[in-house]
C-alpha cells in the first residue's frame, strides 16, 4: 500500500512513522509518501486525517509498479543523454566485459566514442564463477575508466560485487551496475538505493521477474528512482546456449513496471556470433537500451572472450541496426 501524505503532515512526524512503524518514506518533489507492504489492505488508525491518496497492490511490486506512476521513468543525465521511455532510440552500453590495461581500455574508449556510443561499460570488480579466473583490476580500473570519462566525455558504467567497494564504485560511475548474482546483496542494494545515482539492475539468473522487480523495489523504497532494468537471460534445461533470453519476461515488465528495460544479448547468448541477430530481434521487440560486449582483441579477453564482438563486427551491427546515439 502507497498513501500519499497531506501537506499538513510535519517533516518531524513523519520522521516518527518512519522509525517507529518501519514505514518507507519516499519523496516526490514536495509530496511526501509512505509505503507499507502489499498485504496492508486498510490505512493505519495512527494516520487517520493524514491520507490524500491510496494505492493498493496485489503484490510488493508497489512504487515500480504502473498502477502507482504509468510512464515510464526517463533518466537524464549530466550531458543531456537519456535512457527510458523511448523505444525508438535505444541507448547502447557498450565496452569490455573487464576493464584489463590503459591500452586496451583507451582502445576501446576511443573506437566507441567514435562510433557514437555515449556509455561505456568495463568491470573492475567481476564476480567469477571459478576463484582462480581474473576478477578484475579493482580501484585501479575505476581510475581509467574515469580518465576516459574526462578524456572521451562518455558515461561510465561498471559493476559492484559486494558491499566492501560498493561506495568506491559509486564515487567513480555514472550508472553502478548490480550484476546477476549479486542482485540479492542487500548491503549492495541499500547502498544504492541511498547513493543518488542511476542502477542498472541485472536480473539474477535464477529468479522470477517479481523477484527480480522487488530487488529494484529495495532501493526505490530507499529513494531511489532512477533504477534501469537489466534481462541478461535466466539458465533454462538449455545447454546450447550460455542462457536463455527471457522476452516474455521483458513484455511482462514492459506492461506492468514503470522503470526502463534493458536488454543484454551478450550474456544471455554467451557466443558472439548470435550477438548481432539478438540484437535486432531486441530492437523489434521495443526496449529503452541494449547491452553489448566489445573488446579490441575477444579471444585475449580476460574475461567473457567468446561472447565479445571485434570493432569490425561492433560497427556492422550498427550499421544494421541503424542506432543513432
Ligand atoms: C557482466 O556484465 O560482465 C556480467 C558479469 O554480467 P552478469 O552479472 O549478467 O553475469
Ligand atoms: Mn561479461
Amino acid at each position: 500500500m502507497i498513501l500519499q501524505l497531506k501537506s499538513s503532515v510535519s517533516d518531524q512526524e513523519v520522521a516518527t512513522f518512519h522509525e517507529k512503524a518501519g514505514w518507507f518514506v519516499v519523496s516526490r518533489g514536495q509530496d511526501k509518501f509512505l509505503v507499507l507492504g502489499s498485504q496492508v489492505r486498510s490505512i493505519p488508525p495512527e494516520l487517520d486525517g493524514k491520507v490524500s491518496e491510496q494505492w493498493d497492490f496485489d503484490t510488493d511490486i508497489q512504487l515500480a509498479s504502473r498502477d502507482f506512476i504509468a510512464e515510464t521513468k526517463q533518466i537524464t543525465f549530466s550531458n543531456g543523454v537519456t535512457i527510458g521511455g523511448d523505444y525508438t532510440r535505444p541507448a547502447i552500453i557498450a565496452g569490455p566485459c573487464s576493464v584489463e590495461s590503459r591500452e586496451q581500455l583507451e582502445e576501446s574508449a576511443s573506437f566507441l566514442s567514435s562510433v557514437g556510443i555515449r556509455f561505456l561499460r568495463g568491470g573492475c570488480y567481476k564476480p567469477r564463477t571459478s576463484p582462480y579466473s581474473f576478477r578484475g583490476l579493482g580501484k585501479e580500473g575505476l581510475t581509467l575508466l574515469a580518465e576516459m570519462r574526462e578524456k572521451y566525455g562518455m558515461l561510465i558504467v561498471s559493476e559492484v560485487r559486494d558491499a566492501t567497494h560498493v561506495e568506491e564504485v559509486i564515487e567513480h560511475v555514472d550508472i553502478i551496475q548490480i550484476g546477476a548474482k549479486t542482485m540479492y546483496d542487500h548491503g549492495v542494494l541499500t547502498a544504492s538505493g541511498r547513493s543518488g545515482k542511476p542502477v542498472l539492475l541485472k536480473r539474477g539468473f535464477g529468479t522470477t521477474v517479481q523477484e527480480f522487480v522487488q530487488a529494484a523495489e529495495f532501493m526505490m523504497a530507499e529513494g531511489n528512482e532512477e533504477i534501469i532494468l537489466c534481462e541478461r537471460g535466466i539458465r533454462t534445461f538449455e545447454k546450447s546456449t550460455r542462457f536463455t533470453l527471457d522476452l516474455c519476461g521483458v513484455e511482462w515488465i514492459k506492461k506492468h513496471v514503470n522503470l526502463p528495460i534493458v536488454l543484454d544479448p551478450s550474456h544471455a547468448m554467451g557466443y558472439s556470433y548470435g550477438v548481432p541477430a539478438l540484437t535486432k530481434a531486441c530492437i523489434a521487440l521495443g526496449v529503452d537500451g541494449l547491452i553489448i560486449e566489445v573488446h579490441p582483441n575477444p579471444s585475449e579477453a580476460l574475461s567473457d572472450a567468446k561472447q565479445q564482438l571485434n570493432h569490425e563486427e561492433f560497427s556492422s551491427l550498427l550499421k544494421d541496426c541503424n542506432v543513432s546515439q
